[in-house]
């Protein structure tokens, strides 16, 4: 039986499978410290869990409308209007199984075979994916020095065959937030060749410092009516496993979506729903903690990294280090630098290959203090022999 090219051309997610790689290890009795995957390490907060305990109990766990329930989509307005300072309205939005079920639908009902879709480097892995399997072409930019966006080569890539972009802010795997003005810039961009703007802001929520998250939604109302939006619960409310996002957009756009859902996947988990109700209705004071914690660790982590030598830009949201580990490849590239790791440090984090920046690694800071030092120990240990090794 032959899969068609597109679906056998897919590759795998490369986060998830090193993960799943790393958890092998770890029920095989190895002590891997398992920095792969950008997963929170805490608990969904108490009234998350209560209410998904509760819609089981109670019965409440039938089939919903495919774009979700009407409550959730109400709140989901409300809490983007909190949260972005723009009006929006129920039918903005629709519930999704997950933040990339969101974009994944997103590319699907926007993208023509061969349309190109920009994407600052560096970028989660899953978008040029999610883009070839809707017939898309992404287009790559590499980052200023500092990891910000290089707009004048964005506008520079930009073609006759181009329809969006695509940011992600603040970014994974860089950790970089995006200033209003380089997204005003960006707007004026999307205006001038009639572009739409997919914004993944699943980490919004996770700034640190000084640093304040903006959506390109919010600058003008002729950039809203352009922007989609794509969040969801797992980073901010540490609810990976329950599979619940959202997408807001254009109301015909996100009709189109929930169309889409009703035939592919049906409506969305319904004790999930509940859950994500009960985690936007009133923010969990679980959620201030958990950005305090990942404030604390970046912290501890860019510290350590950087009296290695490494050369890592401070992230300023998300839970990520993206040091350059360029002294310390050899032929094999950061690939085989993170396969020597897992092997003589028993450390798993990810070559910046799958993020499209093949001299940096990421690790995770979804880890306790403790473990991100002793993560920075068995690092050091590793850096130290591979000089000797380099340098006999
Ligand atoms: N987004 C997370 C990561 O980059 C979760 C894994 C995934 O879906 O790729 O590690």
């Amino acid at each position: 039986m032959q899969p068609n090219p597109r679906a056998s051309n897919l590759a795998g997610s490369a986060t998830l499978a090193l993960d799943a790689r790393a958890k092998e290890l770890i029920r095989s009795g190895v002590d891997v410290i398992n920095m792969a995957c950008g997963e929170p390490d805490f608990d969904a907060p108490a009234a998350v869990q209560a209410a998904a305990v509760a819609a089981v109990g109670g019965g409440n766990v039938r089939y919903t409308p495919p774009a979700g329930r009407p409550d959730l989509r109400e709140t989901v307005a409300r809490h983007l209007s909190a949260t972005r300072s723009i009006e929006v309205a129920p039918e903005e939005v629709v519930i999704t199984h997950s933040g990339k079920h969101a974009l994944s639908h997103a590319f699907l009902a926007l993208l023509e075979e061969g349309d190109e879709v920009l994407m600052p480097l560096p970028a989660w892995s899953s978008y040029d994916e999610e883009i070839r399997f809707a017939g898309g072409v992404p287009l790559h930019v590499g980052p200023r020095a500092d990891m910000g966006p290089n707009l004048e080569a964005i506008e520079q890539a930009c073609t006759e065959r181009t329809r969006g972009i695509l940011l992600n802010t603040p970014c994974n795997p860089s950790g970089y937030v995006w200033h209003a003005k380089e997204l005003r810039r960006l707007g004026d961009l999307a205006l001038e060749r009639d572009l739409w703007i997919l914004s993944d802001e699943i980490y919004g929520r996770l700034v640190f410092g000084d640093a304040v998250h903006v959506s390109p939604a919010t600058l003008s109302p002729e950039l809203r009516a352009r922007t989609l939006i794509v969040d969801g619960a797992s980073k901010a409310y540490a609810m990976t496993g329950y599979r619940i996002g959202f997408l807001f957009g254009p109301a015909e756009l996100v009709a189109v979506v929930a169309r889409m859902q009703s035939q592919l996947s049906g409506s969305p988990n319904a004790i999930s729903q509940e859950a994500f109700l009960a985690a936007l209705s009133e923010e969990p004071p679980e959620v201030e903690q958990m950005v305090r914690a990942f404030d604390e660790r970046r912290q501890v982590m860019v510290e350590g990294l950087r009296d290695m030598g490494l050369d890592t830009p401070l992230p300023r949201g998300a839970f990520y280090a993206f040091p350059s580990v360029l002294p310390y490849l050899d032929e094999r590239g950061a690939q085989g630098f993170c396969a020597d790791l897992l092997e003589e440090q028993a450390l798993a984090i990810v070559p910046g290959e799958v993020f499209g920046m093949d001299d940096h690694v990421r690790l995770s800071c979804a880890l306790s203090v403790e473990n991100i030092r002793r993560a920075l120990e068995r690092l050091g240990a590793f850096l130290d022999a591979r000089q000797q090794v380099s340098s006999t």
